[in-house]
């Protein structure tokens, strides 16, 4: 299988052809289909899997998608938060950030990070130039929200990266906080290396027929 099989973008193929990705990983062959046409997703998958790809490569195609038709109906592109990545840490927001980045190189897409435990307004800055996908920590993505410095009701996609950490940090009362402020009629994908009751409830929760993807 090669990544031109899921009609990816020219100049999405072109990124990953510089960045020598010769074919997609399994989690990747599997949930980059679901992704792309809309469906839930609840998958497990561990650190060093190419899950980061998995679902930041279809996200990145539909946005390219997304400026094509807009460009051909000659309307301004509207600059709205389309995607939230929640992350248990500051230092996995910043990687899934980079990788947002990366794939994204020549897209015109967006990426702003937010975490706590730094300043709030060079983030604040960042986001009021234009963000397209907001990766972020609970906590400090509550905080924005509260003060309402960010519209999260444009939230086309949530994706949950590692949702077991998040329990296990004891993130959940913020998870559903943050679960309150965003449409309800939306795409979620979840991603868990490891699987328990509690994930099962959450997950049961929030996600709508999912397609499950276990590599
Ligand atoms: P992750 O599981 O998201 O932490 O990714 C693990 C590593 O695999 C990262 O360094 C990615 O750059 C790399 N990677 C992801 N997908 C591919 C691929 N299809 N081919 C080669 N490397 C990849």
């Amino acid at each position: 299988m090669s990544f031109s099989s899921f009609g990816f973008h020219a100049r999405l193929l072109a990124v990953l052809d510089s960045l020598g990705y010769a074919a997609p990983t399994p989690i990747q062959q599997a949930a980059i289909p679901e992704i792309l046409a809309g469906h839930d997703v609840m998958a497990g998958a561990q650190t060093g899997t190419g899950k980061t790809a998995a679902f930041a490569l279809p996200l990145i195609q539909r946005y390219l998608e997304d400026q094509t038709e807009h460009h051909t109906d000659n309307n301004p592109v509207e600059k709205a938060i389309r995607v939230l990545v929640l992350t248990p840490t500051r230092e996995l927001a910043q990687q899934v950030h980079q990788s947002f980045v990366k794939y994204a190189e020549g897209s015109g897409l967006r990426a702003v990070v937010a975490y706590g435990g730094a300043s709030i307004n060079p983030q604040i800055d960042a986001l009021n130039s234009g963000c397209d996908v907001l990766v972020a920590t609970p906590g400090r993505l509550l905080e924005l929200v509260y003060k309402e410095l960010i519209d999260v009701t444009t939230i086309a996609t949530l994706v949950l990266d590692e949702a077991d950490r998040m329990l296990d940090m004891g993130f959940i009362t913020d998870i559903r906080r943050i679960l309150k402020q965003l449409p309800e009629n939306r795409q979620t994908l979840f991603f868990s290396a490891t699987f328990n009751d509690d994930i099962y409830a959450l997950s049961n929760t929030i996600l709508r027929q999912p397609k499950l993807i276990e590599v």
